[in-house]
């Protein structure tokens, strides 16, 4: 049966309204007739500081590390996902916003996939290898909304391809990670690392993992896990199955040489870094594709990851390629920003603006734009009230900008070129030429 059919349409889905928005928004949503879809958020002005924040600063980090930007399409054949991703993960099976049942196309759940998509398609594996993507976009996934889990939310991720599969890549994306979230002013960072073996040593794991779960009373959707996807028995949350964890068999028994080599590089590389680590046997991940090391970060205490990534050697296969090594991560930009919200809220601050523009009367509202776009040639940030003619009312607006410099530009001024520049905070003001008002401000701004 089409999954198109079975799940809700994309107009059921219209018709929902928000249920869960970010954390710690002061603003009580008004209540109108249109509301955001459930899952989906508008990032407001407020908001906004955070977001260039992050954005700036993946520049930052992509650009020093070697990171070069892709964007690919938020709509992918399920395929890439299905095939990728795996038919038996939750993403898939019970994620993914089928958006035109016939094609089989969905929006996408997460952009790993697409990025080797696009790795294949534009003959990337001819370049120089590996090939260091990064990306920032919205993904979709069809969950149930609650604190910091939604239908629509954005991931920055980077991505490592081709070459060996050597454990300097994996520190590499993990460090990109960590110093993103230190960059964002995050601390108390905790990383939790682990490896889930390769096509060798993995199925030995299984079968013992298999074993020992035989005849546990484990919940319902592990007793389905146990057949799709038996490792994610080691991920399950459910108080029932949670104590079966402490004495399950763990990975690092059961993986190969290889493997074994493989990890203690990735974690002698973070320890070279003094990147502080915690080894977690339980870290499998939700996603089929992954081998070798698995990651997250968190905010300790919190169980909410702000990162994810790890090792996924036979995805470029899965897609139709080669065996491609690589290495990757994706960072949830919504956690990320109301953390800083709550960490650092001062960040929020807009940063501050040089000048007030106040005019007087219809020649001087007439001259306003011309005069602005001056200050603006002359590096000079201004803010106005255009709309409004009373005096008073632009100077209130002034007052909350926090400006200390007020420019008056009168009826009187515009006839003879001048304009008075007022000092706020003394009510101190001089009349000067208006060829000299960018000097003259510079000078008062110093
Ligand atoms: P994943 O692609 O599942 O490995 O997720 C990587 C990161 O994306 C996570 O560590 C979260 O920070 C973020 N993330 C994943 N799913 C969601 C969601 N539904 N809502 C908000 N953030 C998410």
């Amino acid at each position: 049966m089409n999954k198109a059919i079975k799940k809700a349409p994309a107009k059921k889905e219209e018709a929902e309204t928000t249920a869960a928005k970010p954390a710690k928004r002061a603003r009580k949503p008004g209540k109108f007739t249109f509301q955001s879809v459930k899952g989906m958020h508008d990032i407001l002005p407020v908001d906004q500081v955070f977001w260039d924040k992050i954005r700036k600063e993946v520049l930052n980090i992509s650009d020093y590390y070697g990171f070069e930007r892709i964007d690919t399409p938020a709509i992918e054949n399920a395929a890439v996902f299905e095939k990728g991703v795996g038919a038996a993960t939750d993403i898939v099976e019970k994620e993914m916003f089928y958006i035109k049942s016939d094609d089989k196309l969905v929006l996408r759940p997460e952009c790993t996939a697409s990025v080797v998509r696009a790795y294949l398609e534009h003959g990337m594996t001819h370049l120089p290898q590996p090939v260091k993507l990064y990306y920032f976009g919205p993904m979709y996934r069809h969950e149930q909304p609650q604190e910091g889990r939604f239908r629509e939310f954005h991931q920055v991720g980077f991505e490592i391809l081709g070459s060996e599969s050597d454990p300097i890549y994996d520190a590499q994306v993990i460090l990109a990670c960590y110093r993103l979230l230190e960059a964002c002013k995050l601390s108390k960072l905790e990383i939790h690392v682990n490896t889930i073996g390769c096509r060798v040593c993995r199925p030995v794991f299984r079968r013992r993992l298999l074993e020992y779960y035989k005849n546990k009373p484990i919940c319902k959707d592990c007793r389905r896990r146990i057949v799709t996807n038996p490792l994610r028995l080691l991920d399950c949350k459910e108080e029932k199955c949670e104590k079966f964890k402490k004495d399950a068999p763990t990975i690092l028994d059961s993986t190969c040489n290889n493997c074994n080599t493989h990890f203690k590089s990735v974690v002698e590389y973070l320890d070279e870094l003094k990147i502080p680590y915690i080894l977690d046997n339980n870290l499998v991940r939700g996603l089929d594709y992954y081998s070798r090391t698995t990651f997250e970060i968190f905010e300790t205490g919190s169980k909410l990851a702000l990162a994810g990534g790890g090792r996924y050697d036979y995805l470029v296969e899965i897609l139709g390629g080669k065996v491609t090594p690589a290495v990757g991560a994706a960072l949830g930009v919504e956690r990320i920003v109301s953390l800083m919200q709550e960490r650092n809220p001062e960040m929020g601050r807009k940063s501050k603006v040089d000048v007030f523009l106040v005019h007087i009367g219809s020649l001087a509202k007439k001259k306003s734009l011309v005069l602005i776009e001056e200050l603006r040639k002359g590096g000079i940030r201004v803010r106005e009230a255009l709309g409004k003619d009373s005096m008073k009312s632009q100077l209130r607006q002034a007052d909350k900008e926090n400006v200390t410099l007020a420019l008056i530009y009168g009826q009187k001024e515009a006839f003879e070129d001048t304009i008075i520049i007022r000092d706020l905070a003394n009510s101190s003001q001089e009349t000067v030429p208006l060829e000299k008002l960018v000097a003259e401000v510079k000078r008062r701004l110093k």
